[in-house]
């Protein structure tokens, strides 16, 4: 991706995870609506990830992230099938993502990257099931940490050192 793209790319993610954010504290939405504020700010989360990581895997790695939360269309219809023990559904947890890398490296880099947003909320990710149902959480000032960091990173030149600052 060209740089000025990939800077304005950077600056668009930063603002779709702020906004969803922001509107998601709000209020209390109805379900549809926190997916459609939730989804886009995974997108841009997954995009933050894999431009630093493995910018070749991006495509898969989108695809899969947004494709992970159609594991909680059993649970939105009232079935316990795919979550049990688990604070989110199966698809949620560090065995899918493992399962993934043995087909994917994209998708489960994608997998991986939508479960960082959704340990930094309430509920966590259960990423030892099978073996333990306990949630996992990180601090939601790391999330915003971490994107910054990454926009920040992504809007540099590929390769290119951080430009030096100026002696006071
Ligand atoms: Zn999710």
């Amino acid at each position: 991706v060209a740089q000025t793209t990939r800077k304005r790319a950077a600056a668009v993610a930063v603002a779709v995870i702020a906004v969803a954010d922001l509107l998601l504290s709000r209020r209390a939405w109805s379900r549809p609506a926190i997916a459609l504020l939730d989804e886009p700010a995974h997108a841009a989360t997954t995009w933050l990830i894999a431009q630093a990581l493995a910018p070749q895997h991006t495509p898969a790695a989108q695809l899969a992230s947004t494709l992970l939360d159609a594991d909680h269309v059993p649970s939105e219809l009232g079935s316990d099938v795919l979550r049990r023990g688990a604070a989110r559904p199966f698809g949620h947890t560090g065995a899918a993502v493992v399962a993934l890398a043995l087909v994917s490296r994209g998708a489960a880099l994608g997998a991986a990257a939508h479960l960082v947003r959704d340990l930094a909320d309430d509920v966590g990710v259960s990423l030892a099931w099978p073996l333990s149902g306990r949630a996992q959480r990180i601090p939601r000032g790391l999330y915003y940490a971490l994107a910054l960091t990454l926009a920040a990173r992504a809007a540099r030149p590929t390769g290119a050192p951080a430009p030096p600052r100026p002696a006071p």
